[in-house]
């Protein structure tokens, strides 16, 4: 543990490892829990040693088991996974789990939307529907502790617009908006995103999972 954090005296800081390499994500992660200074954030870039799991689920739920669990048990640290992606229900649930990888193993995000475009490129606007969902698993060394999931849908264009955000963003709008994800401040983002769902939902059980 590190030492307790300067706006918090009275209680010792919570180290927190986020199961992931991904910048952009590790970067919004960092951004809502912000307020919560308490928690002391790291991630897989700070254990360049660690080799995480495949992921071998076929839903985000299984995957963010998956990895929370296994980086846990080999890092002997409390962790917190994501397993998250876009899911069109037109195209029978592509990209889904596959998202990161959908155009390849070693695809770009670009390259990751270009056949996304193309696979929808048959379909009426209202099959244009979408959702993004995002599960978050805890796990300390003895195992999962909590897991919870949360969603934003929205409608995908039919070419990128704006430069911001990552992945599928530059596509994706969500409903009642008409900026996409990647037009959006990272802050408006942050407040409505998948992402801070599924935080929001653990973040009312955090204290308790860590004072038990
Ligand atoms: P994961 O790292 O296995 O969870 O894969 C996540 C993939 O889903 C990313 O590489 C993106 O392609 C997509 N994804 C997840 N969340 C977002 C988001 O907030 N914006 C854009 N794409 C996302």
């Amino acid at each position: 543990m590190r030492s307790p954090s300067r706006s918090s005296p009275q209680l010792p800081s919570i180290e927190l490892v986020i199961a992931s390499t991904n910048m952009h994500k590790v970067r919004e992660f960092r951004s809502i829990f912000k307020p919560f200074s308490r928690f002391d954030l790291l991630s897989l870039s700070d254990f360049p040693d660690y080799i995480p799991p495949e992921e071998t689920e076929n839903t985000f739920e299984g995957n963010a088991i998956l990895k929370a669990v296994h980086a846990a048990k080999h890092l002997n640290r409390w962790v917190l996974a994501d397993d998250s992606g876009l899911v069109v229900p037109a195209i029978s649930g592509a990209p889904g789990v596959f998202s990161a990888r959908y155009a390849g193993s070693d695809a770009t995000d670009l390259e990751n939307r270009k056949k996304l475009l193309d696979e929808m490129q048959h379909l009426l606007d209202e099959d244009r529907q979408a959702f993004y969902e995002c599960s978050i698993a805890i796990a300390s060394p003895d195992g999962l502790k909590k897991n919870v999931k949360g969603t934003c849908e929205g409608i995908l264009l039919t070419q990128d617009r704006g430069s911001g955000g990552f992945g599928y963003d530059p596509l994706f709008i969500k409903h009642g908006y008409n900026k996409t994800f990647a037009e959006l401040e990272e802050s408006v983002k942050n407040r409505i995103s998948h992402r801070r769902k599924a935080l929001d939902k653990i973040l009312l059980s955090i204290e308790s999972l860590f004072s038990a």
